[in-house]
């Protein structure tokens, strides 16, 4: 029996009107081949497919749905919200609301725009530090990402390294020339580069806790070394904070790790499942937005009250005590599980986890940047992802990606996850077993 039947049918259906029969690459499981699962409704920790096959989810939308799917308040939220119409391109309330709410989490920011989505608030703060400092340059890391936006497509992870293509065609050589990459949690290399273009770097731009090559976090006095660096050339400080705001901490990684960034994108959990994202910062490189500045940048849509009402449910809701140290709780006792798991069925893995953020690896530890994380095994991971699917565990189809917990994930799910791991290792390993005897 095909379990996944509909599912299918709606794929071949998908893909004569949809390029790759997806609306975002790595939803297609071209890193992991197979069907993708269509999905009509999420509840709490769970999704339901079109064949209503259960799954507790551990994708969470790539992020935003920290307090699972549906949840009531947000739901509400949106209806009143919609009620009250949709969009007027006019200020609100609410959006004032939001942004001081986020000011509050992050005391590096002064002043914030309300975009659409990360991509938006990446590529907007990248201008805004090209604009602000009248420089060009700027830096990223291999494997990082920052939403698609041309100067940031250079060495970029998530989707674009699943398929192969983290330089992408259709960005002027002219343009891409002016980022520099460096690799991930190497201050000595990313110092090289600057140095050499100091009079012109504009900007460096790093994902605080990286999620794009998979969980990497930053080694001690990496990101403070990214501080001093730009203090002492004049450069933009960019946190990327889309994944890591509000899910690593209330105030993200620059909270956990007791740092401050020049400029802040978030996004994800921002808008509760909605598309909003944000970029804010400093009074002084803010003030250079239009209206009050020369910078340039808009949006019909930005600041959309509906998403508006989501984030701000979603911000109150997380708003308690305990709530990210019982996260944490639930992610330390999955992780350490599948490490035990892991050692049971004598695979090598690597688990990178930071508060409810993780990935395993197939590979030993460490994975300190891009090119470790590169080295995991992609068989491996294939045998692994289908095996856990197939027992309703429903995780992101590319190793480069974060399984993500939400507050609704108890330590039922868990333990059923951890079973489901168990027989999905195994199978991992007489993969490994089976290509050891063919080679
Ligand atoms: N920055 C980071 C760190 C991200 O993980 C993402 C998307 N996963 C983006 C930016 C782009 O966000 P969006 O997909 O909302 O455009």
């Amino acid at each position: 029996m095909d379990k996944r039947e509909y599912s299918r049918k709606l794929f071949e259906r998908a893909l004569s009107s949809i390029p790759g029969g997806v609306n975002s690459p790595v939803r297609a499981f071209g890193a992991v081949e197979g069907t993708p699962p269509f999905i009509v409704r999420g509840e709490g920790p769970y999704i339901y497919d079109a064949d209503e096959n259960r799954y507790i989810d551990y994708v969470m939308s790539w992020g935003p749905l920290i307090l699972g799917h549906a949840h009531p308040a947000v739901v509400e939220a949106v209806e009143r919200a919609a009620r009250c119409g949709t969009s007027f391109g006019a200020p609100t309330e609410a959006e004032v609301v939001l942004a001081e709410t986020v000011k509050e989490a992050f005391p590096s920011i002064d002043k914030l725009r309300l975009v659409n989505s990360g991509t938006e608030a990446g590529m907007s703060a990248l201008r805004l530090a090209r604009g602000y400092t009248g420089r060009d340059k700027v830096i990223k890391f291999e494997g990082g990402y920052h939403g698609h936006a041309d100067g940031l497509l250079v060495k970029a992870g998530s989707g674009a390294a699943t398929f192969g293509t983290p330089s992408s065609p259709g960005v002027p050589a002219d343009y891409a020339r002016h980022t520099l990459t460096a690799p991930y949690n190497d201050l000595d290399a990313v110092r090289d580069v600057a140095k050499a273009h100091s009079d012109d770097m504009a900007a460096i731009i790093v994902e605080p806790v990286a999620g794009n090559m998979g969980v990497v976090p930053p080694e001690s006095g990496f990101l403070e070394g990214l501080r001093e660096l730009c203090d002492s050339i004049g450069a933009v400080l960019i946190f990327d904070e889309v994944i890591t705001g509000f899910r690593i901490a209330r105030g993200g990684a620059q909270e956990k790790f007791d740092i401050r960034a020049d400029l802040t994108c978030l996004g994800k959990i921002l808008g509760g499942g909605l598309p909003l994202g944000a970029y804010g910062g400093r009074a002084e490189i803010m003030d250079k937005i239009a209206p009050t500045g020369p910078v340039y940048q808009a949006g019909t849509l930005s600041g959309n009250p509906v998403a508006v009402a989501a984030g701000a449910a979603t911000l109150k809701n997380i708003d308690t005590t305990g709530f990210y140290e019982a996260l944490d709780q639930k992610a330390e006792k999955l992780a350490r599980s599948l490490v035990d798991a892991a050692n049971e069925a004598k695979v090598d893995v690597t688990i990178n986890r930071v508060g409810s953020m993780m990935t395993l690896f197939f590979c030993p530890p460490p994975v300190r940047n891009y090119s470790e994380a590169a080295s995991s095994d992609i068989e491996q991971f294939k045998q692994w992802f289908h095996a856990m699917l197939e027992q309703g565990i429903y995780l992101a189809p590319s190793p480069y990606e974060a399984a993500f917990l939400s507050a609704l994930h108890n330590e039922e799910h868990i333990d059923i996850t951890i079973d489901a791991a168990r027989k999905a290792l195994d199978n991992a390993k007489k993969t490994l077993i089976e290509r050891n005897a063919v080679t």
